[in-house]
């Protein structure tokens, strides 16, 4: 999201503007809709950002795997300094602030990368689908949000099973092999 701001550079401090955003955005390879508000104030040094962003992202449930849409609120408040003087045209220094967001030569204000920082920031280290996600069967990985699995049913015979059908699959082959000679 590009917003020109050279004619807000030019206006006092304290002046004000509101933009409506709509605005596709590449998250870590996926498109994500961002939606809101922002306000752009003159500053003494630049332009401050200020608003509340709705999006949903598609992230991985940490416990079933499965793809879910989370839905995140970026509350974006950054200061963007200018690189050129709006009027002179001369280059201007840049705060000793490491990581600062500037309004590039040509006057533009990019939302992008802050909208990407800011995701990083709010999106959940380990997602979960719901709340009580039953995850998966560490035996047979069957989703437990559909129901039991036959593991759990059999609760701890499901070893001596397994254990029978390895016995089973022996039994088959011994007696292929006796079939060959
Ligand atoms: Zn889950
Ligand atoms: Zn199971």
């Amino acid at each position: 999201m590009q917003i020109n701001v050279s004619q807000q550079l030019k206006a006092s401090i304290g002046s004000i503007r509101n933009y409506k955003v709509s605005e596709i955005v590449n998250i870590a390879g996926s498109n994500s809709m961002f939606q809101g508000e922002v306000r752009l104030t003159r500053t003494d040094r630049g332009i401050l950002v200020k608003g509340t962003l709705h999006t949903e992202v598609e992230v991985t449930c940490s416990r079933c795997l499965s793809l879910f849409s989370y839905p995140l609120v970026l509350n974006i408040e950054e200061e963007y300094f200018p690189i050129t003087d709006v009027v002179s045209g001369a280059s201007l220094p840049l705060p000793e602030e490491p990581g600062c967001f500037t309004i590039n030569e040509r006057h533009i204000l990019d939302l992008t990368e802050v909208i990407r920082q800011y995701v990083l920031l709010v999106i959940p280290m380990k997602p979960l689908c719901r709340e009580d996600c039953a995850g998966l069967c560490p035996s047979c990985g069957r989703n437990l949000n559909q129901g039991p699995c036959n593991c759990l049913l059999q609760g701890t015979e499901s070893n001596s099973s397994e254990l029978a059908k390895l016995t089973l699959a022996n039994e088959v082959s011994v007696n292929e092999w006796k079939g060959i000679e």
